[in-house]
C-alpha cells in the first residue's frame, strides 16, 4: 500500500467539518495530522491557533488544505508554498485573478503542487456530460443557481464584504462546471449586478456571455430562493437537450436519467490531490475566477431591497 500524506487542514468551519474531515477520514491518500484555525478544534489531533506558528513548528508535515474564505487565502497559500508544502485551496483559489496567477507561478518556481479546486467539477454528472457534448454543436446554454443564502451561509459576515463574492460564491460553482463541460474560452458580454441597499457584495446576479464559437449562455444566480432550491445548467445542441441538475449530481439527456449515485465530490477532490502530489504536478485553472472578475469589469449596479439574515 502507497504510504499515507500527512496533511494538515486550516479553516475549522462549516466546509471543513461537512467534508473536508469525513472525506480525509473515509480516504486512503491521507493521514489528517493536525487542524490549524483561530477557534475551531478538531478532536483526536493536534490542534494550532495561529498559521504562522504552525508552519515553523510543524515542516514534517506534507500538505496543507485551506478551507479559509478567499481573503485570506493569497497569504497563507503563499506562506504556504515557501514553507515547502504541498497546497490545496478550497474554491474561490483567491480574490483576484492577479493573486491566482501569482499562486501558481510561486508554487512552480518553488517544485510544489498546488490544487486550485472546483468541487462541483467532481459532482457525479460533470465528466459523462463533458464527454457527450465533445464535438456536438453547441446552440444555447441556460444556467439557473438559486438557493437560500440563510439556510447555506448561516452567519458568515465575510460573504458579505469586498473580497467574498456574495452570490458568486455560489454562483462560481456553476462556472466551473461550464467551463469545464464546454470546449473553448467563455465570454463574458454583459451583466446585471443586484447589491442589497445595505450590503457590499451582490445578492443576486444574470450573466449573458457566449461560447467561443458564438452560441449565447445566460446564467441566473439568486441568493433569495426560498423552498426547493434550483442549481440546473441546460445545453441546447442541434439535436438533443443536455440537462445537468442538483448542481452537477444528475445527468439527463432529453429528459432521459444518464447518471446517478451517491456524491463523491470532496473523496474526488483528494484523490486527484494525492496523484498530483505524487506525480509532482499542480492543477491551476483560473477560468471560472475570470469570469466572475469579467462580470465585475463589464456589470451594471443595481440596488435592491435590504437584506437582513
Ligand atoms: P466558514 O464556515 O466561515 O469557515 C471558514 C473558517 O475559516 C472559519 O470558521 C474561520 O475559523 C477561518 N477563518 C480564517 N480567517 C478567516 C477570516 N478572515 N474570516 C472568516 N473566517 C476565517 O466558511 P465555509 O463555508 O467553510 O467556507 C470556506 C471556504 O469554502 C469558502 O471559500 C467557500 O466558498 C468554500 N466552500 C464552502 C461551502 C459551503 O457549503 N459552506 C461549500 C464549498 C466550498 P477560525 O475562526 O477558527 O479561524
Amino acid at each position: 500500500m502507497t504510504d499515507r500524506i500527512s496533511l494538515a487542514l486550516v479553516g475549522i468551519g462549516k466546509i471543513a467539518r461537512d467534508q473536508h474531515i469525513p472525506s480525509v477520514a473515509a480516504g486512503a491518500d491521507f493521514d489528517l495530522k493536525a487542524a490549524v484555525s483561530r477557534h475551531g478544534k478538531v478532536e483526536g489531533i493536534e490542534n494550532h491557533e495561529d498559521f504562522d506558528a504552525f508552519l515553523a513548528s510543524r515542516p514534517a508535515i506534507r500538505a496543507v488544505s485551506l478551507c479559509t474564505p478567499p481573503e485570506v487565502r493569497f497569504d497563507m497559500a503563499r506562506k504556504a508554498i515557501a514553507a515547502g508544502h504541498d497546497v490545496l485551496m478550497e474554491k474561490p483559489p483567491a480574490t483576484t485573478l492577479g493573486e491566482a496567477e501569482a499562486l501558481a507561478e510561486l508554487a512552480a518556481k518553488a517544485g510544489v503542487t498546488l490544487f486550485a479546486t472546483w468541487h462541483s467539477r467532481f459532482a457525479l454528472g460533470v465528466e459523462p456530460a463533458k464527454t457527450w457534448l465533445a464535438g456536438r454543436a453547441i446552440r444555447s446554454i441556460s444556467i439557473v443557481w438559486k438557493e437560500d443564502v440563510r439556510r447555506w451561509h448561516p452567519g458568515q459576515a465575510w460573504i458579505w464584504e469586498p473580497g467574498g463574492f456574495g452570490v458568486f460564491d455560489p454562483g462560481i460553482n456553476a462556472l466551473s462546471i461550464l467551463t469545464a463541460i464546454v470546449p473553448g474560452r467563455i465570454l463574458v458580454e454583459n451583466a446585471r449586478l443586484s447589491f442589497p441597499a445595505n450590503r457590499r457584495q451582490p445578492i443576486a446576479a444574470e450573466i449573458a456571455m457566449r461560447t467561443f464559437s458564438g452560441a449565447p449562455i445566460v446564467a441566473e444566480f439568486d441568493w433569495r430562493q426560498e423552498g426547493p432550491q434550483t442549481w440546473d445548467i441546460t445545453v441546447q445542441t442541434d439535436q438533443s437537450t443536455l440537462r445537468l441538475s442538483s448542481g452537477g449530481a444528475e445527468l439527463f439527456i432529453d429528459g432521459i436519467e444518464k447518471s446517478a449515485g451517491p456524491d463523491r465530490e470532496y473523496a474526488g477532490i483528494y484523490e486527484r490531490f494525492a496523484t498530483l502530489i505524487r506525480a509532482r504536478e499542480s492543477d491551476v485553472d483560473f477560468q471560472p475566477l475570470r469570469l466572475v472578475a469579467d462580470a465585475f469589469l463589464c456589470g451594471e449596479r443595481l440596488e435592491v431591497e435590504a437584506f437582513e439574515d
